[in-house]
Order: C-alpha cells, then structure tokens, then sequence
C-alpha cells in the first residue's frame, strides 16, 4: 500500500515542515512518477535537479505523483536545470581552437545567471606549454583563471573531480570540445537522474535517491506518440559525489538574460575599472560605455570590440521585441 503526504497546496515551506519522520528509510528507492494535473494549470514546470514532493505512491509497482516542486536554489533555464550549484565553460585548446568571441559569448552567458562558474581548457595535449601560457595570461587579463585539462594525457582531471565534488554542476561550451568525453571521464556509479520533455511538458518522472532530496530523476518515455519533439537533459552522478549535466543540442547561448544595462556588468574588465575608479562613476548612471562624456570605462581592452558587437546584438534584439509586444 501506499504512503500518503500532504495534499496540500500551500507554501513551500508548509511542505517542508509536513515532512515527517519515518521518511528517511525510503531513501535510494526510484519512483516512475506523473505530475499532478494541478501543477501542470499553474504551468508549475518540473525540472532535472528540482526538489519534489511525491505522493500516492505505489511502492510495489514503484509509481508516483510529483504533488509540488520545492523552491529552487538557482535555475538555468538553457539547458533546464533546477539547483545548479556550478557552471563549468569548457573549451579546448585545439581541434577545435579557442575563438575569442565564441568563448566571450559563453562567458557571458555564464555571467548572466549568477551562479558560479569557472573556464575548463580541455585537448591541452594537443599544443605546447608555451601555447597554454600565453593562453592564461590573455585570459587572466580578461578576468579569468583556466583550468587545463586533458581527457588524452588525463591532465587535471583530479583538479576537475575536486572542483565539481559534492556539486551539481552544467558544463557548457562549443560541440566537439570534449563535454560529453568529460562526463565519461568523471563518471561514478549512482543512479543518473533525468527528465524527458515533449514539445510543453514532461510526461513520465522517475524520482531517484527519494527522499534524501527528492531529485527528479530518469525517464521513460511513452513511446509511439506520434510526432513531437523531445529534450533529454540527464544528471550523471560523478565519482567525487555530485552530479554534471549531460545536456546534448545546448551549444549555442541565447543571451536572453542580458540586457543592454546589464552587459557591461558581465566584463570582469569592466567591473574592474568601476571598481579602480573608486567613488567616479561614469556621469550618466545609464551609461553605455560608448564614449559618452564622463565615462570612466576606457576603450583600451581587448575584448572591448566584443562588448561592442554583443551590444548591438542585444540593441537589435530589444529593438524588435518592442515593435512585437
Ligand atoms: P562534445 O561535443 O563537447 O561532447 O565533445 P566529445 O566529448 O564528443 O569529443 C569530441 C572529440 O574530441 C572526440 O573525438 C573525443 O575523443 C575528442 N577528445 C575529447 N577529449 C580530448 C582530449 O583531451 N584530447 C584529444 N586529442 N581529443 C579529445
Ligand atoms: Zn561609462
């Protein structure tokens, strides 16, 4: 038979506390689940990494229903990832090389969610430490310190397993750069967690590591359904505790956090000639940093060309959003 909790629709936190004891001995069960019809009204989306309630359980035939979602720490909506502690840009050194705005636009992307990150240089084998020191001095100047690494000669890896421990953690970069090798490299042996999504909601949830935290965990689908698309995006669980998002067909950032506003805030250069200013701002509090008078953002970096060319990107966008609401 099954256990019952809480039908309650209330607050978060309401939920939490209904969560009695006794609980815990459920943990490591994996439930096939369904979410609950209200849920899916109040467009409450489920996804990989979320907290959840489950109830009307059916032990035997290991089935739920996913009754609430539990408020999210941090969410990355491309790919859709709830509680994502880490992000991790991973570029490669060679085949393919490092392009410059390319990799500017990623970093960017990964700025704009606010949750930490660090850039990852994986193939380093393939060129000479000479390469992999001017590389870090440019990138230092923009702001960043890499981490090489090497999936062939297995360089930092253990830098990498120590860096993601305990985490979950998306990487991102370019296709063909070794995410996928990486994930391999890395993997441990606890159950993978996942959800399916068709074209607007997902339709089967397995709950995995229940009741420890109640992540959404792998799928099935129901198959033969005709046309739709779908998106798999999976948690692989990694030897060093955590878990590192598998996230296939989610190689090219869509900057739609990023405002005109916001832009500049996500150049470590730029935060770091405000900074060195110290009490001078530039004279107009919605400056550009496009040689408006007063301003105090100097035109003498390298990546400021990219600023320029994202800004426009994102002037058009904004531009063509306007005349469509
Ligand atoms: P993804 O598209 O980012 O997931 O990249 P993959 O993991 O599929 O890797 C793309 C190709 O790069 C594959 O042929 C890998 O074998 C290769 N690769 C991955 N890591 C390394 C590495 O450290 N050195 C070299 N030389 N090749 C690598
Ligand atoms: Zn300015």
């Amino acid at each position: 038979s099954g256990i019952r909790f809480s039908q309650s629709e209330g607050p978060i936190e309401k939920l939490e506390e209904n969560l009695g004891e006794g609980i815990e001995a459920k943990r490591g069960v994996e439930l096939l689940c369904v979410v609950k019809a209200v849920l899916k009204k109040i467009k409450r989306r489920v996804l990989v990494g979320d907290k959840v309630l489950v109830g009307s359980i059916d032990w035997i035939d290991r089935r739920g229903m996913i009754e609430n979602v539990f408020e999210r720490r941090s969410e990355v909506l491309d790919p859709p990832v709830a509680n994502v502690d880490h992000l991790v840009v991973l570029f490669s050194m060679d085949q393919p090389k490092i392009e410059p705005f390319a990799l500017t636009r990623f970093l960017v992307e990964a700025e704009s969610t606010g949750i930490p990150f660090f850039l990852a240089l994986n193939k380093s084998e393939l060129v000479d430490e000479e390469t992999l020191f001017e590389w870090k001095a440019r990138l230092r100047k923009w702001g960043y310190d890499p981490v090489f690494c090497s999936i062939e000669s297995k360089r930092g890896l253990d830098s990498l397993q120590f860096l993601l421990r305990e985490q979950t953690s998306v990487i991102v970069g370019p296709s063909g750069v070794g995410k996928s090798s990486l994930i391999n490299a890395l993997r441990g042996n606890n159950p993978v967690l996942g959800v399916q999504q068709d074209d607007n909601w997902l339709d089967h949830i397995l709950g995995s590591k229940w009741l420890e935290d109640q992540r959404v965990g792998e799928i099935s689908m129901r198959s033969g359904r005709g046309k739709h698309t779908t998106r798999h995006v999976s948690l692989l669980p990694l030897t060093g505790g955590g878990y590192l998002a598998d996230t296939p067909g989610f190689n090219q950032p869509s900057l739609i956090k990023v405002t005109k506003q916001s832009l500049a805030h996500h150049f470590p250069e730029v935060r770091k000639m405000v900074e060195d200013s110290q009490a001078k701002k530039c004279s107009f509090s919605n400056c550009l940093h496009i040689g408006e008078p007063g301003c105090v953002v100097k035109g003498d970096w390298e990546r400021y060309p990219y600023y320029l060319q994202l800004l426009d990107e994102i002037r058009i966008r904004e531009e063509f959003q306007l005349r469509t609401v």
